[in-house]
């Protein structure tokens, strides 16, 4: 397979560190075309933008992931306006819910609202994490209305009926290789329609089944290319290529 397009992952996470540099080196040679290197937090913006400035076919988001909200400087909206002036960036993300730990959920509210407010102003598309949020997260987007993708899909066939209504992407992992996890991710790569899936590592944290418990980089994306091409019945090297131009055309990146 080539022609693929991570359209999540984390190169500046510190379970890589240093080993980020030969990893990334040595992607293109494995079918891996294009990678969007996602934010998570403040503290590691630098080290995004590092990344993406290096390889030419390394992009950016720069956002705050709602676990690191109480971790958040008052000034941190003017350092992701800074951050988004870079060309490299081409979203604001990850930014979202996620009910699954104890982090307050009014200031996951008020930081969620408003990076989605940076992201109208700059004209960007938002990354949407949405972890046992569903409702909340969904009443957001329909507020904002704006473009992007939301990650690692897990809500239900009415959600994902929500997402697509407002044009948005969804983007699949390793979860959906997972015997465990895969019915309703299954069922939701069913009901989008090919013009709209993604796909992603969210490296180093989905990784594929058969990887066991292995560190996940983007070179494992076959696994997933595999399941997702067996549901809609085409080839692994159609989806490839199918599901790049929309994660081009979902990040206003050159084909
Ligand atoms: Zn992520």
């Amino acid at each position: 397979m080539r022609n693929i397009f991570d359209s999540h992952a984390h190169y500046e996470d510190a379970i890589f560190g240093e080993d980020c540099w030969p990893v990334l080196d040595g992607l293109q040679r494995q079918g891996v075309s294009r990678v969007l290197n996602c934010c998570s937090d403040m503290g590691v913006v630098p080290r995004v933008l590092e990344i993406a400035r290096r390889y030419d076919f390394v992009w950016a988001s720069v956002g705050v992931h709602p676990h690191w909200t109480p971790e958040t400087p008052a000034d941190y909206l003017d350092g992701l306006r800074r951050a988004a002036q870079d060309p490299k960036v081409v979203a604001i993300g990850e930014i979202g819910l996620d009910y699954f730990w104890d982090d307050p959920k009014d200031l996951q509210m008020r930081i969620f609202c408003e990076q989605m407010e940076l992201a109208r102003e700059l004209g960007l598309p938002v990354i949407i994490h949405d972890r046992d949020a569903h409702q909340d997260t969904y009443q957001v987007l329909e507020r904002y209305r704006l473009p992007g993708v939301v990650h690692r899909f897990s809500g239900d066939l009415d959600g994902l009926r929500r997402v697509l209504d407002l044009g948005m992407y969804v983007s699949f992992g390793g979860d959906i290789t997972h015997p465990q996890y895969r019915d309703m991710p299954l069922k939701a790569i069913e009901h989008t329609p090919l013009e709209r899936i993604l796909l992603e590592t969210d490296a180093p944290y989905a990784t594929p089944y058969a990887q066991g418990q292995r560190r996940c980089d983007s070179s494992m994306l076959p696994e997933v290319v595999e399941v997702i091409a067996d549901i809609k019945k085409i080839s692994c090297q159609e989806l490839c290529d199918i599901t790049y131009q929309n994660a081009c055309r979902a990040y206003h990146i050159p084909e």
